[in-house]
């Protein structure tokens, strides 16, 4: 099982994250007109493969095995 944490202060919302996750459990969101990302899924269904860790240029997004 995997924790899947963003940052939304760090996070630009450009969502590479979105785009690369295969289990697609990510999403962006406006939040007072700033685009971010959330897990929108289950994060019960994230498979640890860290594509979304690998394009997040931010450094915003951590995925923890636990
Ligand atoms: S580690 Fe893989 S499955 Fe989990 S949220 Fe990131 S891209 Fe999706
Ligand atoms: S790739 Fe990083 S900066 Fe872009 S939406 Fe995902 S968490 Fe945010």
């Amino acid at each position: 099982m995997y924790i899947v944490a963003i940052d939304p202060d760090t996070c630009d919302g450009n969502a590479a994250c979105v785009e690369g996750c295969p289990v697609t459990i990510l999403s962006t969101e406006e939040a007072g007109g700033h685009k971010k990302c959330v897990v929108s899924g289950a994060t019960a269904d994230c498979i640890g493969c860290m594509v979304c860790v690998e394009v997040c240029l931010t450094g915003a997004i951590k995925v923890t095995e636990f």
